[in-house]
């Protein structure tokens, strides 16, 4: 620590993004990134916009991709906001939202960063747990005061999804703040709350093109939502950084909404894989929560999880377990392509 450091950095407890290794041959099912590349489409788009227009700032307002996904939402412009994955957009939703004196709810457990944005911000944070089955149960929210509430649907790192009448339910009975669903995962099993944000004005809904577009690399993420918390994101965007996106970001993503087709074939293809590995699994003797997500978290109730993981890196396969109480024995394993799936199988027959 440095004492130039100011307070609030010296207080912080940042967010530790999961590995990257370099290493050849490695089947790397620890990121919950998307196994096949993105669409030819995008990567031309990148290309042209590369070699025509780097010289210009980009759009400050992205318009383009807006009308993008507003269309494939059926949905307005106006209702859409933009950010350099769905990370940045939610933290400027915690700035310009969620930042009240009463405490934001969010589940235990959950997406990691939660935490980490309540520290920057100095939002005070009040976890409710899981139920039995590791399901959010939103009649433990209804009732509670609160300065907002945030889950991502399907959760993250369980997979499990809260049905649309129970976010419904739960936007019913709490019309006083900001409720905010992080559907990162949505594409690979859940259905959208975008088609409820005309109805609530109270409902910001946020996705990420990392996962069922394939391009985590490329940073883009976007909120949708009533046209005043849009206008509260654009307010904190624009006091942070003009130009969140890039041209070959806004190139890029534009293409991807362009190519229907090449995005129902990848995700289809996911899903079919992860209910072979989600088998495959159970047939070694794990128990898996059933997921609507592009990976799988699993249990064995004889082996210690951090083993488990540790030899299977031994084999060059890298998955994800937990160090947390009451999921301390999960690894949590990321849908990749078959013949990578059929690899984690046969090092796991050969571990158990
Ligand atoms: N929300 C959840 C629940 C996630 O798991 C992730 C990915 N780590 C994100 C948001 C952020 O994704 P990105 O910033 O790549 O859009």
């Amino acid at each position: 620590m440095s004492r130039y450091w100011s307070d609030v950095v010296q207080g912080l407890t940042p967010y530790v993004p999961g590995e990257q290794p370099k290493l050849a041959n490695l089947v790397k099912l620890n990121t919950n990134e998307n196994p096949y590349g993105p669409s030819p489409r995008v990567l031309a788009a990148i290309a042209a916009e590369t070699s025509d227009n780097l010289r210009l700032y980009p759009d400050p307002n992205a318009d383009r991709l807006k009308a993008a996904i507003a269309a494939y939402h059926q949905i307005d412009a106006s209702q859409v906001f933009v950010g350099n994955g769905s990370d940045e957009v939610l933290a400027h939703a915690f700035m310009a939202l969620l930042r009240h004196p009463a405490p934001l709810l969010f589940p235990d457990i959950s997406y990691s960063f939660y935490p980490v944005y309540c520290g920057l911000y100095g939002i005070e944070a009040v976890t409710v747990p899981l139920d039995a089955q590791f399901g959010i149960c939103v009649d433990d929210y209804i009732g509670r005061a609160n300065g907002g509430i945030i889950f991502p649907n399907p959760n993250a790192p369980t997979g499990r999804l809260l049905p649309l009448g129970d976010i419904e339910r739960l936007l019913q009975a709490n019309s006083g703040s900001v409720v905010v669903v992080d559907e990162a995962y949505v594409d690979f099993g859940g259905e959208s709350a975008i088609g409820l944000i005309n109805r609530y004005p109270n409902l910001l809904v946020v996705q990420t093109l990392s996962k069922s577009r394939s391009l985590a690399g490329l940073r883009v993420g976007f909120a949708a939502g009533h046209r005043d918390l849009i206008e509260a994101l654009e307010r904190v965007k624009n006091s942070f950084n003009s130009y969140p996106l890039d041209r070959l970001a806004i190139a890029g993503a534009v293409a991807a909404f362009e190519d229907e087709a090449y995005f129902r074939d990848c995700r289809a293809r996911v899903i079919a894989s992860r209910e072979t590995l989600l088998q495959g699994l159970q047939q070694l003797g794990f128990d898996v929560l059933p997921s609507a997500a592009n990976f799988v978290f699993a249990r064995h109730p004889q082996r210690d999880a951090a083993e488990l993981a540790r030899r299977l890196r031994e084999r060059s396969i890298i998955v994800r377990h937990f160090s947390l109480p009451r999921i301390d024995q999960f690894l949590r394993i990321t849908v990749g392509t078959d013949e990578q799936c059929a690899a984690l199988t046969s090092a796991l027959t050969e571990i158990l």
